[in-house]
């Protein structure tokens, strides 16, 4: 059978998600994300490892910036063909891009100040700008629907299942046919964990004889969502009682809606005070709010069932939705009772800086940290315990309480895993998507299931060893 796989990224590691499938002539990518974390600079730079012209279409699964963040370079570099994805993740697509090339922009013009400074002549250029956004939001069809077949290519079928992830993320089916012979293959793409706060459950893996499994956390279970709520809840009360604030770093897809709801609740049902003001300082958490809302249907029955009888997780009187610089600076006067979310949420960027600045060294404040702190970025570092870090300029000893709450992942454990791949049926197995680490345990696992496991290497085809189904 004529046909391909290649993983150029999130091949025996996590970032940069960008996978091709090749068959009968036609070439297929799948997402198509950037890099993140050490030396990710350079690697996000072209060329990329395929000719752009020669892709016909990109499949996106859903609009984290390590599946989407290198689209409108692909665009740049000579891409023609179209994007697809769901209605949702278009959406919030749109405004990550966006709000990705105006950083993008910034650190340049920073950087190149910088360089002017030192008499250097030669400047720095982003990646791509606004133009190359636009024109990559032009390609977009944004009608890839879930449990829809829909003909990508003669020969090549393509449907989408709700992953679970985040809003809008799809698990992939390709069915591939021609000269008498067929292959289905599986892709999970990231997958959430089951009983998410808004997201629906991952939908049942569809039969297939390949799957391509993400393994994120393929080497563990988490614990439990409902003891990390809890832990949340005290380190506010705990908080409060010692007259400081509560710092939390927020991603701003689905964790900082998330964050709205575990706090809508913990503040309706009186688990924290009633004084607790919180705060949403990121406009782009903001703004990626209000597309959740559009699409509300597309949330789990509890999470629905909270909006209505003038209840909105969303919009209640102890939240504030800070815009303006000036807004978001008039929170450094409140010395207790605060809850305050802002991006970024590794610590890279963003207005999480003034808040660190403020309550960083104070031994009455609590900063939280409710996601994954890549190695290299300041969120690691205050999470390893470091004595000191530099906010603008400034060093600050870290004095306030460090919390680290694991249980609000996005991505699927390991018997979820596996569960699903044995869902598929498939003979065969290519793990993505994860550190060598955490894909060896879960290999085992599925081998012990009775299927052949492979982890493709970065730009090297994957040879399939079942062949096709004739
Ligand atoms: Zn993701």
């Amino acid at each position: 059978m004529s046909f391909v796989w290649k993983s150029y990224g999130a091949a025996r590691e996590v970032t940069g998600s960008n996978h091709l499938i090749e068959y009968s002539g036609k070439r297929v990518l799948i997402d198509c994300g950037v890099y993140q974390g050490k030396g990710s600079t350079k690697r996000n730079e072209p060329p990329f490892p395929f000719d752009p012209k020669s892709i016909d279409t990109v499949v996106v699964t859903h609009a984290h910036l390590d599946h989407i963040g290198r689209l409108p370079l692909l665009v740049k570099e000579g891409f023609q063909g179209r994007i697809l994805s769901s209605r949702a993740t278009y959406e919030l697509a749109r405004l990550s891009l966006a709000d990705s090339v105006s950083i993008m922009g910034a650190d340049a013009r920073r950087e190149n100040r910088r360089r002017k400074k030192r008499g250097q002549t030669k400047t720095v250029q982003p990646l791509f700008d606004e133009n190359d956004v636009f024109e990559t939001i032009d390609r977009w069809d944004a009608n890839l629907r879930y449990d829809r077949t829909r003909t990508l290519e003669p020969g090549i079928e393509l449907t989408a299942f709700d992953a679970g992830h985040i809003l809008g993320s799809c698990s992939l089916l390709f069915e591939l046919s021609g000269a008498g012979e067929s292959l289905r293959i599986a892709i999970s793409g990231d997958m959430g964990d089951d009983e998410r706060i808004l997201a629906c459950d991952p939908a049942t893996a569809p039969r297939a004889e390949l799957a391509v499994v993400e393994s994120t956390y393929g080497d563990r279970d988490h614990r439990s969502q409902a003891d990390s709520i809890a832990e949340l809840e005290e380190v506010v009360r705990n908080t409060f009682e010692r007259g400081g604030n509560v710092v939390i770093p927020t991603f701003a897809l689905e964790r900082a809606q998330e964050l709205l709801f575990l706090f809508h609740d913990a503040w309706t049902e009186g688990r924290i005070p009633k004084r607790t003001k919180i705060f949403l300082d990121s406009p782009m958490a903001t703004n990626a709010t209000g597309i959740y809302r559009r699409h509300l249907n597309l949330l789990n029955d509890d999470a629905r069932a909270k909006f209505g009888d003038g209840c909105d997780p969303f919009s209640f009187s102890a939240l504030e939705y800070t815009r303006t610089t000036h807004e978001s600076a008039r929170i450094n006067a409140i010395d207790s009772g605060a809850v305050i979310l802002a991006g970024s949420g590794m610590v890279t960027g963003g207005r999480i800086f003034d808040h660190l600045r403020h309550n960083l060294g104070r031994p009455q404040s609590s900063v939280v940290f409710v996601g994954y702190q890549a190695e290299g970025t300041m969120g690691r570092q205050i999470v390893d315990g470091t004595d000191s870090v530099r906010i603008h300029g400034r060093p600050i000893e870290p004095r306030a309480s460090i919390h680290t709450i694991g249980g609000f992942s996005a991505h699927a454990g390991q018997s979820q895993l596996a569960a699903w791949v044995a869902e598929t049926g498939a003979d065969e197995v290519f793990l993505v998507h994860g550190e060598e680490r955490a894909m060896r345990p879960l290999a085992t696992k599925i081998e012990q299931q009775g299927a052949r496991v492979a982890m493709p290497e970065a730009g090297k085809p994957q040879k399939l060893a079942i062949g096709a189904v004739h």
